[in-house]
Formats: C-alpha cells, sequence, structure tokens
C-alpha cells in the first residue's frame, strides 16, 4: 500500500504543476468560464489521481483524491467542493463495491471539515505549511467510515494513519506549488500596479497615460490641466501643502470624471483627463466643468482658492503626440490668456477641406 500510496502522490505533486498554470492573474477570478475549466481540471486531477489506487480490499480502493476537492472547498468554498466532488463521486459509484459506503461519506466529511477549517485557516498562500495542525483536520474524517465496513476496525487500523500521513504530506507539498505560483501573481500585480500609479495622489501616472493614450480613438477627447502659480503655493505655504493641493485637486478630478473617464497626474502640478464618447460641444463643456469644479472647491490645505488653466483637444485621426501637443498648446493660450480658464482645439471636420491644423480654433468655452 506504501508504494501505491507514494506513486499517488507523486502523481498530486505533478499534477498540481500542470494546474499552477490554470492560474494566471491575481486576484483569482472566481467566475466565468476560467474559474469552471479550473474546477474541472481540480476534477480531473481527482480521477487521474483514482485511476492508480492503492487496493486494500475486494472493492476497496484509496489514494489521494480528497486532496484536490479540498483545495477547491478551501479556495472557493463548499459549492466549488462539491463541484469538484461531484464527477469523482460519480466515477466511484460506478466502479462499485462495497468500499463505495466508506468513499462517499469521506468525500463528504473532508468537504464539511474544510469549510470548517476555512474560518481559522487562510487560503493557500506563503506559508501555508505553517498551517498544517488545520490540515490535518480537514482530511481527519477521510478513512473514518471504513470502521463500519465489514472487518472494519482490521481495515481502519491498517489504512487510516498512512492515508491520513500521505494526503496531509500531499496537499501540504501540492499547494505549496501553488503557492509558490500565487506569490509570483501577488506581487507581478502589485508592482504593476504601483508602475502605473502616482504615489502621492493615487490617480493613473504618466505610464498609465501613455498607454490609454494609444487606446484612443474616434469621439475620445484628450483635457490638460495645470494649476495655476502653484509655485506661489509652494513659496507661502510650504512643499507638504502643495503636495496637499494636489492630492485635493486629484481627488476632486476623480469624483468629476463620469463613465470611463479617467483622470492622470501627468507631471508636477499638471493633471491630464482622457474623456470617451464626447459628443457635440461636450469637451467645452466638461473642460469648463472641471475648470470651475476647482475654482469653487476653496481647498482645505489651504483655506483658499486654488485654480487651474485647462487645455483639450478631441481625437481627430492624427497621431496621438499630436493630440496632446495641440491640448498643450490650448493649455498655453489659457495660461496666456489670463489663466483660470478653459480652451480647446475645435474639432476639424473634413468636409471643411484643407490642412487640417489651420483649420483647427481655439475657442473659449461659453460662459
Ligand atoms: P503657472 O500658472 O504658469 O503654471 O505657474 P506655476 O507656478 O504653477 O508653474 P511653474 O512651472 O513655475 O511651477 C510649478 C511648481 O510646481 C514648481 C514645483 O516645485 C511645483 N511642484 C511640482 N511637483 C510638485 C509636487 O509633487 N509637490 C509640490 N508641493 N510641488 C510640486
Ligand atoms: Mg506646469
Ligand atoms: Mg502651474
Amino acid at each position: 500500500m506504501l508504494r501505491e500510496l507514494f506513486f499517488n502522490l507523486c502523481l498530486l505533486i505533478s499534477l498540481h504543476y500542470l494546474l499552477r498554470f490554470t492560474f494566471r492573474s491575481w486576484p483569482v477570478p472566481r467566475r466565468g468560464w476560467r474559474h469552471a475549466l479550473r474546477l474541472s481540471a481540480l476534477a480531473a486531477a481527482g480521477l487521474i489521481l483514482m485511476l492508480f489506487p492503492a487496493p486494500i480490499a475486494p472493492g476497496v480502493q484509496v489514494d489521494l483524491r480528497a486532496v484536490p476537492v479540498a483545495f477547491a472547498t478551501l479556495q472557493f468554498g463548499p459549492l466549488a467542493g462539491v463541484l469538484v466532488a461531484l464527477p469523482i463521486m460519480l466515477y466511484r459509484a460506478l466502479l462499485g463495491g462495497v468500499g463505495l459506503y466508506a468513499a462517499l461519506p469521506s468525500l463528504l466529511g473532508v468537504i464539511v471539515a474544510t469549510t470548517l477549517m476555512r474560518r481559522v485557516v487562510p487560503a493557500v498562500g506563503p506559508l501555508f505549511w505553517r498551517h498544517w495542525p488545520g490540515v490535518i483536520v480537514m482530511f481527519a474524517f477521510n478513512g473514518v467510515p471504513l470502521l463500519f465496513l465489514p472487518d472494519g476496525p482490521q481495515l481502519f487500523t491498517q489504512v487510516y494513519p498512512l492515508l491520513l500521513v500521505m494526503n496531509v504530506l500531499g496537499a501540504l507539498a501540492a499547494w505549496g506549488v501553488l503557492s509558490e505560483r500565487f506569490h509570483v501573481l501577488r506581487l507581478t500585480s502589485q508592482w504593476q500596479s504601483a508602475a502605473l500609479t502616482d504615489a502621492l495622489t493615487g490617480l493613473g501616472n504618466r505610464r498609465q497615460f501613455d498607454l490609454d493614450l494609444e487606446a484612443m480613438g474616434p469621439g475620445d477627447a484628450l483635457l490638460l490641466l495645470d494649476v495655476d502659480h502653484f509655485k506661489r503655493v509652494n513659496d507661502t505655504h510650504g512643499h507638504h501643502v502643495g503636495d496637499e493641493v494636489l492630492q485635493e485637486i486629484a481627488r476632486l478630478l476623480e469624483r468629476e470624471a463620469r463613465g470611463r473617464d479617467r483622470a492622470y497626474r501627468y507631471g508636477g502640478e499638471e493633471f491630464a483627463v482622457i474623456l470617451r464618447d464626447v459628443k457635440g460641444d461636450g469637451l467645452n463643456r466638461v473642460a469648463e466643468r472641471l475648470r470651475s469644479a476647482v475654482e469653487r472647491h476653496a481647498l482645505r490645505a489651504t483655506g483658499g482658492t486654488v485654480t487651474v488653466s485647462v487645455g483639450g483637444a478631441g481625437w481627430a485621426a492624427l497621431p496621438l503626440r499630436q493630440l496632446v501637443q495641440r491640448a498643450d498648446e490650448a493649455l498655453y493660450a489659457a495660461k496666456h490668456g489670463g489663466r483660470n480658464q478653459a480652451r480647446v482645439w475645435g474639432i476639424w471636420s473634413p468636409t471643411q477641406g484643407g490642412d487640417p491644423a489651420s483649420r483647427t480654433v481655439l475657442r473659449r468655452p461659453q460662459p
């Protein structure tokens, strides 16, 4: 029996090495076809383990099929555990034999015990092996129903201790393989979001902006905002107050951005907003709305008002760098026009003919 269970243990670890590849992003999605596929893979792992069992007595065989069931229960809850266990139970029922009456309650026992242990044992992750006492409890009932078979006590003493040890060792080793994968995925996702987030304001940073700029299409538009006389804020109130002002403006822009519109910290005291599906005179109106929102908002940090100048440009089948250039030109026009105002490039229409650059006009928004 030791030989067969040892082979089952090796198989379990190899299968989990393959199961790693079904986890591709963090956090692990818990619905959709990917989740269904992952549960199917866990069920398949259980079935494969059953193809190489340790035969104990006629109609009685043991293997480590409970480990994938316990994993699904621990990570995704009892319903996932039952879904993984169903094909396994069905196959066991097809095999028949007296052991069936121990096999089915054993697997249900693992689901119940693991569900209870979820309250004290965390999901599989780094250093999960420290929770080995909890893992023992998960598999403690597995094999107990052997007692009720003919020659039960003898079967039980022969099988139970080794089966428990193998299940616990198998779970810790196999889940260790997965936890290492989870660790890498979590770190990658954390660093990826850190690399795209501005540390001071929490907005998307310049890198994120560049990525989203590439994805702009017809109907989208760009606004650039620059805080007016920000140097004075720093000089008068100190750099830390300047920082707070930037944070407040960021919150304000996030609050004002609607739908799929998104605000970014473009540079020092410059912000950008990418607007989606801007219709008609929408760009003008949004530019003015953001400007006046900042003007109206008495900033907690300074106790007074800080203003911004806004420049905007709509998508016009131009190279995207040129779009930024246009918004920047509009922003400088707003600055030279006296600050605390919004200017946008008029959208060039192909029916007007001529060179788009010469057709575009700078307009002040309607009051
Ligand atoms: P203008 O109206 O022409 O834009 O004037 P301004 O003073 O806002 O422009 P200027 O470019 O002269 O100064 C920008 C200032 O923004 C200078 C810089 O120290 C400050 N700044 C840039 N990044 C930060 C930051 O992260 N925190 C703080 N507190 N200040 C910053
Ligand atoms: Mg500036
Ligand atoms: Mg400025």
